[in-house]
């Protein structure tokens, strides 16, 4: 059973939304919302905002135990020679500049 369009839509919508909002489009005090302003507008603003911020998107690393090394969100690999992320202090991917979040494998 399919989604209507307009569902699938406004499915994605939520998850974009929801996303933003954790990137801080209703906490970051250098964002402003503007009276009557859509929504759709308002994240396009919120993106542009945070790219002249120079925030760039979160990079989801997953460890795989077998291969051991990091997959990371933007598709590249990395490995450590000791430890992991927060041992050698990483915050920030070296391929892409995002901000690394450490995602569980199962
Ligand atoms: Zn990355």
């Amino acid at each position: 059973m399919w989604d209507s369009p307009e569902k699938q839509q406004s499915d994605a919508w939520h998850a974009l939304h929801g996303e933003l909002s954790a990137m801080g489009m209703y906490s970051d005090p250098d964002f402003k919302r503007i009276d009557g302003e859509s929504g759709t507008k308002m994240a396009i603003r919120f993106v542009r905002h945070l790219s002249r911020k120079g925030v760039k998107p979160d990079c989801g690393w997953e460890y795989s135990d077998r291969e051991e090394y990091y997959k990371c969100g933007c598709g590249k690999m990395f490995t450590f020679i000791d430890d992991g992320i927060k041992e050698n202090n990483f915050k920030f991917c070296p391929y892409c500049g995002g901000r690394i979040v450490e995602e569980s494998s199962e």
